[in-house]
């Protein structure tokens, strides 16, 4: 069999791609085109979760005669590249040939994928052009260089991207995109909002299935904590709120989803965090946050991430989180902790060196394991403290 590859981040799949894998499809005379949403790229920063890709990519294609969809990319763990798909998929079809179905821009970045002479070997190439001089100049050096395999397609170009598409999604445009979205794809995006900038609102409403009443009752304590001290030493209120609302985000995942998250991310764990609820959510959360959340500033993220062990040398914005988190007004485990919400607004790193001077007696004490971090990090502090810490 001759079979088509349509690998595409899809976000969201277009009338656009369906025209180019149609079009591949009877001029190449291929037995089927397989569309394959990618799972997490390592060149694209705030994708759509692939989940809700390859749920529009299912969408787009149902009942077109010779589409498939393939789950390979979305279900491997770790970052997508093109020749761990390609390897796969020659396993499962020893005899067949494979035709990579791509745009121009695409045609200029395969050089730069991961092992290009691996793809260039196993994969012909079926491009859709524009008209452009430098396509067919592109496409004679990488014949030269690669000893590729590369025909271009006649077919029209429909002028859509998905860049353009995302940012009339955003604004409920959607009678705008309706002659360029398949229309099940659009009731799709209405039904998930998937494409709406989450208010602080829409967090928590969203938040609130994520997290059982006391925690999310924890969690608005975090934000006011959060947001009084962020306003006595200027950190930015907004993100305050934020990383404030999503530190506990994964906090009732599974260990399973938690190790499975941070395995997306290529997180590394120690064998004690693999299986350490309590720690492992920071790290997970984080990514949670992007994933679910559309959360895409990396001073919350590290927040999120850093808010269960802490690190030496944080930003405003991380110990505003670790220690808002320890003493938000509904915590009550500690005697000290009025001291502590008083203290914190005139001299935040001492109240940060006893926290984690509490934390590390508290874990000693019950004969818990130390994460060797909350030891870096309150020796970081201790020494940098001008207040004399026994
Ligand atoms: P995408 O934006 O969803 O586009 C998918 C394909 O459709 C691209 O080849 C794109 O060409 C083409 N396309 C989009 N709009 C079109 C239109 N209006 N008319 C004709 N063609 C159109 O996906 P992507 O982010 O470019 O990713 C494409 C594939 O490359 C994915 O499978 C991804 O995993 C793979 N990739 C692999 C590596 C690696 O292995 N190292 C690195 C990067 C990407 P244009 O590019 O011309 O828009």
């Amino acid at each position: 069999m001759k079979i088509g590859l349509m690998g595409g981040t899809f976000n969201p799949i277009h009338n656009g791609h369906l025209h180019i894998a149609n079009a591949a499809l009877s001029e190449a005379n291929l037995s089927k085109v397989i569309f394959i949403p990618t799972g997490v790229s390592y060149m694209k920063q705030g994708v759509a979760p692939s989940f809700h890709r390859f749920n529009m990519t299912k969408l787009a294609i149902e009942g077109i005669k010779d589409f498939e969809i393939s789950d390979i990319e979305v279900t491997r763990p770790g970052y997508t590249y093109t020749k761990d798909t390609v390897s796969e998929l020659k396993k499962s079809y020893p005899n067949d040939s494979f035709y990579y179905i791509i745009g121009t821009d695409t045609l200029f970045k395969i050089e730069s994928w991961v092992e290009p002479e691996f793809l260039f070997s196993n994969l012909s190439f079926l491009v859709a052009e524009r008209g452009d001089k430098e396509a067919f100049e592109k496409v004679d050096e990488l014949k030269n260089k690669f000893n590729a395999d590369i025909s271009f397609l006649s077919c029209d170009f429909l002028d859509i991207s998905s860049t353009n598409l995302r940012e009339k999604l955003t604004n409920h445009q959607y009678d705008e995109v309706s002659d360029m979205i398949p229309e099940k794809v659009v009731n799709y995006i209405k039904d998930t909002r998937l494409y709406d900038e989450l208010s602080i609102e829409d967090i928590k409403e969203m938040l609130k299935v994520d997290l059982c009443p006391e925690r999310y009752l924890h969690t608005l304590g975090v934000i006011a904590m959060a947001v009084k001290l962020g306003k006595v030493y200027g950190a930015d209120i907004k993100k305050c709120e934020i990383a404030g609302l999503l530190h506990d985000c994964a906090k009732s995942m599974s260990i399973e989803d938690m190790n499975a998250i941070c395995n997306r991310y290529f997180i590394e764990l120690s064998e004690e965090e693999k299986n350490h609820h309590g720690i492992l959510h920071g790290k997970a959360g984080a990514f949670y946050a992007v994933e679910k959340y559309g959360i895409k500033d990396s001073e919350i993220i590290d927040a999120i991430f850093t808010h269960t062990t802490g690190k030496p040398d944080m930003t405003l914005l991380q110990k505003v989180i670790y220690v808002a988190d320890y003493i938000e007004e509904g915590r009550t485990f500690s005697p000290k902790l009025n001291e502590y919400r008083e203290r914190a607004l005139t001299d935040l790193d001492s109240v940060l060196v006893d926290i984690l001077k509490d934390c590390i007696e508290h874990i000693t004490e019950e004969g818990y394991y130390l994460f060797p971090l909350t030891q870096e990090t309150y020796d970081y502090y201790k020494d940098k403290s001008l207040l004399t810490v026994d």
